[in-house]
């Protein structure tokens, strides 16, 4: 790192370094764009420095795989789906594409707690619609009213009010009924987003099934299409969309540490240092830093969680920080447990279990991370990962280890029938970790970035914008470097 004094504005010519870019956070979007970055440089054959502040000891973030005597626990996230590019595209440019797994085909499939019992979610069941009717109807998870509420969805007419924005809930009570809604979307997005389907915006979470509506008139025509004809960009059926799920051999974790190297051959990654004040010069930046020390730069990337940014950018852009300080976010804990399988009951024949806010229960979800991918526990054993917390439940986050521990334990050994042995245990606190995209957030992004667009030298990257699946996030971190490099050119 330079350190500077203040008031030495010559700094800022270009110099025998080139340009310098810094970069706030280091978890994968932060790495996505310092890899970027030092890519257009290397293709334009040009000079850049290249700093990122990370505050915590070791860059990553929200991923973090790891090994416990023959467990590779997933204490973040655990896998990212391909048919978006940024994960898998970012792979490739690492030479890492062929250590990419996909899932177990065996276990393709989740389960659903239905009062109080795990039953198979529908086949064919795309997170708010079926794409065929026979299974929902076999199901015993609706009543004979709600599986021909479900039906007349092919009748629903469509929204005369496609432009504007609408809550998860509102849009799927009107098009497949409550119990739809309740017994299984809310769950099966809840597992996403951890959320309020009340609040969530089904533009800025699930746009695809509003234009199925416009589309098709009915999104379980639009889903039966795409599943004959493979429309692109459509996913395909259940059990093959489980196949789109991808994941490095060794956890999510060695994405980051491959990603990390290779950004660390021509940038530094300075670890346990945060970014307490950010200035704007007449030309160019000052930052100011958790060890006192200051540093300019042509162009900054802000990769920190939104409420982050607000409180670095109030005073020097105030309108996009009061609406980054607007965006809500959620904490979750994971509590990764390791079984023998012989201590479990239940088959764990499938993904994982989502569990309706209706069951009144104290988890979100259980991820049978084991079934999913092979590596992640050892021959006769499984590892579980059970959410707790959310949007719906945020004061859960204030019980203790233990008692967080002894929650889980109820929880398991009554779904699942554990006998509560466990040979591994686990606890990660996500503290404000997932951004809350309520309604009207698509606009609310839009005015951020609006009036970020008259700074060509500062970009913000993350998953508080437009997506928090790995894959966006990679994208919005190379996104952001291609918008400061112009600025700098
Ligand atoms: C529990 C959970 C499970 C998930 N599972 C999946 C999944 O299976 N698949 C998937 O695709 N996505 C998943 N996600 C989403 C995905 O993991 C995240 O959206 C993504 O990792 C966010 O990356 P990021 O770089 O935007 O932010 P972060 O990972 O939050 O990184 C931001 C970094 O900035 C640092 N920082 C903060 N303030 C400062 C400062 N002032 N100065 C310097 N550094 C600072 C932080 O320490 C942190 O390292 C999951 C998310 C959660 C919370």
């Amino acid at each position: 790192m330079t350190e500077v004094s203040r008031g030495h504005d010559q700094d800022l010519a270009p110099s025998a370094l080139g340009r310098r870019v810094a970069i706030l956070g280091a978890g994968v979007s932060g790495l996505a764009a310092a890899f970027r970055l030092n890519e257009l440089a290397r293709d334009a054959q040009r000079l850049l420095t290249v700093d990122l502040y990370e505050s915590a000891p070791q860059p990553g973030g929200l991923v973090c795989t790891r090994e416990v005597g023959d467990y590779r626990l997933e204490l973040g996230p655990d896998s990212f789906i391909t048919n978006k590019p940024g994960a898998v595209s970012l792979c490739r440019r690492l030479g890492m594409e062929d250590q990419l797994v996909p899932t177990d085909e065996r276990y393709r499939r989740s389960l659903v707690l239905f009062r109080g019992r795990p039953v198979a979610v529908p086949e064919d069941f795309q997170l708010l619609a079926p794409s065929a009717l026979w299974p929902v109807w076999k199901s015993p998870l609706f009543s004979p009213w709600g599986k021909l509420r479900i039906a007349c969805e092919l009748f629903v007419p469509k929204t005369r009010h496609p432009e504007s924005d609408e809550s998860l809930a509102s849009f799927v009570r009107r098009r497949l009924g409550q119990e739809a809604l309740d017994r299984l979307v809310q769950p099966l997005v809840g597992g996403i987003y951890t959320s309020d389907p009340e609040k969530l915006s089904v533009r800025a979470t699930l746009a695809r099934f509003q234009e199925m509506e416009q589309q098709s008139g009915s999104l379980i025509k639009a889903l039966a299409k795409a599943a004959t004809t493979r429309a692109p960009g459509h996913a395909p059926a259940t059990g093959a969309r489980y196949g789109l799920f991808a994941t490095p051999r060794l956890g999510v974790g060695q994405l980051v540490e491959v990603l990390a190297a290779q950004v660390e051959r021509s940038a530094q990654i300075h670890r346990g240092v945060g970014v307490t004040q950010l200035r704007r010069l007449p030309q160019g930046f000052e930052l100011e830093t958790s060890k006192g020390t200051k540093a300019r730069y042509d162009a900054v990337i802000l990769a920190v969680p939104a409420h982050r940014a607000a409180e670095l950018l109030r005073h020097e852009q105030p309108v996009a920080a009061r609406e980054l300080a607007q965006i809500e976010y959620a904490s979750t804990a994971i509590v990764v447990t390791g079984h023998r399988l012989s201590d479990v009951a239940h088959p764990l024949d499938a993904f994982g279990l989502v569990i309706p806010a209706k069951e009144r229960r104290k988890i979100l979800a259980v991820s049978f991370t084991s079934r999913k991918f092979a590596l992640r526990a050892p021959e006769g054993s499984v590892q579980l990962r059970t959410f707790v917390g959310g949007a719906m439940q945020p004061e859960l986050m204030e019980r203790s280890d233990d008692e967080l521990l002894a929650l889980v334990r109820d929880e398991l050994t009554d779904l699942l029938g554990i006998r509560w042995q466990p040979e591994v245990t686990h606890i990660a606190r996500w503290n404000r970790s997932m951004p809350q995209y309520h309604v009207g957030h698509v606009e609310r992004a839009a005015r951020i970035e609006s009036s970020l667009a008259q700074e060509p030298h500062l970009a913000l990257a993350g998953n508080a914008l437009h997506g928090v699946g790995l894959p966006d996030t990679i994208s919005s971190g190379e996104a952001a470097a291609e918008k400061v490099w112009k600025g700098i050119a």
